[in-house]
């Protein structure tokens, strides 16, 4: 199924995604520019752009963003999404079963019992018992 702008995350697959980028680069003739290394600093570049929506306000203000400044960030968040996805095409990796098991590390670095309401192991503050 190819993705549309109607399309949703519920009817959209991954496997769809990575060729709509596929495509899109093919298309262009820019695989020759799509290095890994080229991809992972338009990548950070792309996080940069979406960082820069939050840059100088406050945590409450960034969780009260207007319609028109959530869409800007949806665009940088796809921007990092589609160097993710190249990323991805062009190094041959699964992403489905890396993140999975990239998950799998991430329960065991950060056991529920341990780290609960905490943000990690080195986390100063005394464990509550609340
Ligand atoms: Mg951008």
């Amino acid at each position: 199924m190819s993705v549309q702008e109607t399309s949703t995350d519920a009817n959209t697959s991954l496997s769809d995604l990575r060729e709509l980028v596929r495509e899109f680069v093919e298309e262009r003739n820019w695989k020759k520019f799509h290095s890994p290394k080229n991809l992972s600093m338009a990548l950070a570049i792309e996080a940069g752009e979406l960082m820069e929506h939050f840059q100088w306000i406050t945590a409450a203000e960034s969780r009260e963003l207007d319609d028109e400044k959530k869409a800007e960030v949806g665009e940088e968040l796809a921007d990092v999404l589609c160097y993710s996805l190249a990323m991805a095409n062009e190094m041959g990796i699964e992403i489905a079963s890396t993140l999975q098991k990239k998950m799998v590390k991430n329960r065991l670095k950060y056991p529920v019992e341990e780290i609960l309401g905490r943000f990690g192991h080195d986390d100063p503050r005394p464990i509550s018992k609340d």
